[in-house]
């Protein structure tokens, strides 16, 4: 789906919160402000914060500051059971996952396929989006649930999809 200008399919822009966080786009409250790596740092900083005892080994990756906090010190810390880094997935993967199923209204798809460098966390930030896709799309209705998948080139799928592209096009 290209669009008739080349611009379709930019889902990071779907308006997920009236009047929400500001976007580089311009508008507010765009998906991508609440379901991204950016995203997660974000919620990761603002925890840290606020429960500064309990986010001791993801403070401890940073520079014992949760501003210091960065993406991969996330993933680190919830490995290592970290429960501030675990929340901060938790509230990145539900976001995640209503968006999804908003998808699955308009596209069907059998499944989604997750990159990006966040992709790289797996089932920390799968299982929310998983339980909040099937629980937004299991109405009764019967509609089937899509799978979720985390994209096998992990952060390079894209890059690699976009060369592809160009290979592929005469
Ligand atoms: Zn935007």
């Amino acid at each position: 789906m290209r669009g008739a200008h080349g611009i379709a399919a930019e889902i990071g822009h779907f308006n997920a919160v009236p009047d929400g966080r500001p976007c580089g786009c311009g508008r507010q409250g765009c998906w991508e402000q609440y379901a991204s790596g950016n995203a997660l740092v974000r919620e990761a900083r603002r925890l840290a914060a606020e429960r500064r005892p309990e986010a001791g080994t993801l403070l401890a990756l940073g520079d014992g500051t949760p501003e210091g906090v960065e993406g991969g010190h996330v993933t680190a810390a919830a490995h290592a059971g970290d429960p501030v880094a675990i929340d901060a997935f938790g509230i990145v993967g539900t976001w995640l996952g209503r968006g999804l199923a908003d998808l699955t209204a308009i596209v069907d798809p059998e499944a989604f396929i997750i990159g990006g460098g966040v992709s790289e966390a797996g089932d920390l930030l799968l299982s929310a989006a998983q339980r909040t896709l099937t629980e937004k799309v299991d109405t009764g209705t019967k509609r089937p649930i899509p799978k979720m998948l985390l994209a096998q080139l992990g952060n390079d799928a894209g890059i690699v999809g976009a060369a592809d592209l160009v290979r592929y096009s005469d």
